[in-house]
């Protein structure tokens, strides 16, 4: 009761000093408003902001920050809020800083194949926006209909076509942002290289805690002439994942390459009718871009490569229509696993291509052990798995056994060599899973460079890097001899 008051005389503070500096339409309060905002794509993770703000220019955002460093309110940054890992989830105390708003094409220059961009443009609309000039912007999250620029700097987002054209690093050459101390960071420039230290990487894929996103320059590249995409069955998951590291030791960069299990493929094509083969263990999309004598050769190339490694049929897209078709099953397979399961949870961990089908094999194993099915859909080509976790949270416990189930994928990646995350981010999600990645001196380090950022740990607190005193709690802190106590350990 004391600390619900408490947040009151807090809020009704804060929405007082905002007041003065944004229109009241701006400034989101009463909890009928705010509940939209009380979670991100995860979720099974709920929390009501204190405030909510939706500044319309860059001057608002800087107002909003400065009157959030006086009051030592914490902000999240919010795009569209289709993260996957609870990166924008808010704090009960704290304010929603959303970009919604900030929509705007700032300029296109053809020329020099590059467009700058606010941060609530959604990913699709600058391709679309620049299209007529025969360009479009690479990385293509399967939310590109939805997700903004601003998350996708902040997640360092990748799709299907960044095994070929890179992630969101490979693909934004500017950033301008604003820091918790409200001073305007402007990182990377219009040339490739930018003179300093590369501040722009470190901030890239930094999830809302380094600064506030307000303007992204982006490169732009000519559509392909062409497109074709190959539709390859396997039956056995095994001889599906060995493919992948096939193509690839052949010295071919498809222009995607994902893979999708049994379950994945019955799952999605009564939803799209993608023409998927559902009686196969695996299937393997394809794709090949460029001239149509380019696309031609590589289809051959990319063909014998496959067969050699044992698909069990092969077809390949012969217009643009059927291209798609193809490609409408894998976009759709994260909503199509709402039709089989109540809920789903969806993982995304890393690995070395050559270990694809030892961390397949595994995860079948803890199919059993956790009595849960599990639907594989992967960026294959980068090693970037997506499994899904089917469960029904209205069933006590099942949860919680999705969760550790989860959390058991995402040790198994690194203990291959991978990554707990590939592109969706660690947010609150996977932030027990970086003890597992990091050692403390690592975790000390990134936090050392959140302290120089932010020093009042205002900015999206509590994401993405675990205290070591949690780590300690998650049981995987690296304690030399018992020497570093709980006490002494680092909050922040
Ligand atoms: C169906 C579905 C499919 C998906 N497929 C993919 C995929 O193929 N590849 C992929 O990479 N991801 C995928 N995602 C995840 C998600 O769409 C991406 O992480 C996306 O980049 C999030 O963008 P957003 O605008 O929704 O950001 P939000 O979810 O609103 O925020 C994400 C993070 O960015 C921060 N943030 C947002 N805006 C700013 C800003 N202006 N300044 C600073 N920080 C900011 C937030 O604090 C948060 O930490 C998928 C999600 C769904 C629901």
């Amino acid at each position: 009761m004391e600390a619900s008051l408490a947040i009151s005389s807090r809020q009704q503070d804060l929405v007082r000093a905002l007041r003065q500096q944004l229109p009241a339409h701006c400034i989101l309060y009463d909890e009928e408003d705010t509940r939209p905002y009380e979670c991100d794509g995860l979720a099974a993770y709920r929390q009501l902001p204190m405030v909510v703000t939706l500044p319309e220019n860059e001057s608002q955002v800087i107002s909003i920050i400065n009157i959030c460093r006086e009051k030592q309110v914490a902000i999240v940054p919010r795009g569209a809020g289709t993260g996957l890992s609870g990166g924008a989830m808010p704090i009960a105390d704290g304010l929603v800083l959303s970009t919604a708003k900030l929509n705007k094409i700032i300029k296109i220059d053809a020329y020099a194949r590059t467009a700058v961009v606010q941060p609530g443009v959604r990913n699709l609309a600058i391709s679309e926006a620049v299209s007529a000039h025969g360009l479009y912007y690479a990385p293509d999250p399967s939310s590109q209909i939805a997700c903004t620029i601003g998350g996708n700097v902040a997640e360092n987002s990748g799709g299907v076509h960044c095994l070929k054209y890179g992630l969101t690093v490979h693909n934004v050459m500017a950033v301008r942002a604003i820091t918790m101390e409200g001073e305007v960071i402007e990182l990377g420039g219009g040339a490739l290289d930018a003179p300093g230290l590369d501040l722009l990487a470190v901030f890239i894929g930094s999830e809302g805690m380094l600064g506030v996103v307000t303007e992204v320059t982006v490169k732009l590249i000519p559509k392909p002439q062409t497109a074709r995409v190959i539709m390859a069955s396997f039956d056995d998951v095994v001889k599906g994942g060995n493919a992948v590291a096939s193509v690839i030791a052949a010295g071919i960069i498809p222009a995607g390459l994902e893979m999708m299990d049994k379950t994945s493929s019955r799952m999605v094509e009564p939803f799209v009718q993608a023409g998927y083969d559902t009686d196969a263990e695996a299937i393997l999309l394809c794709e090949s871009d460029g001239t149509i004598e380019e696309v031609e050769e590589e289809i051959a190339r990319m063909s014998a490569v496959l067969e050699q490694a044992g698909a069990t049929a092969l077809a390949v897209s012969n217009s643009e229509a059927e291209r798609l078709r193809f490609w409408s099953g894998r976009k759709n397979a994260f909503p199509a696993a709402g039709r089989i399961s109540p809920d789903y949870y969806c993982m995304d961990g890393t690995i070395p291509r050559k270990h694809m089908a030892q961390v397949l094999i595994g995860i079948t194993a803890m199919e059993e052990k956790y009595g849960l099915r599990c639907a594989n859909v992967f960026h294959a080509g980068d090693g970037n798995l997506h499994p899904l976790i089917l469960f029904d949270a209205n069933k006590e416990g099942e949860f919680h056994r999705a969760e550790e189930f989860g959390a058991e994928i995402l040790e198994l990646c690194v203990k291959v060599g991978g990554t707990i995350t590939g592109e969706h981010g660690v947010g609150i999600e996977k932030i027990n899973s970086m003890c597992v990645q990091f050692s403390s001196e690592e975790i000390t380090a990134f936090l050392d460079l959140k302290r120089a950022f932010d020093p009042d740990a205002l900015l999206n607190p509590d994401k993405a890097i675990p205290t070591l005193h949690r780590c300690a709690e998650y049981g995987r802190m690296h304690v030399k001899r018992g020497s570093l106590k709980f006490p002494d350990l680092p909050r922040f």
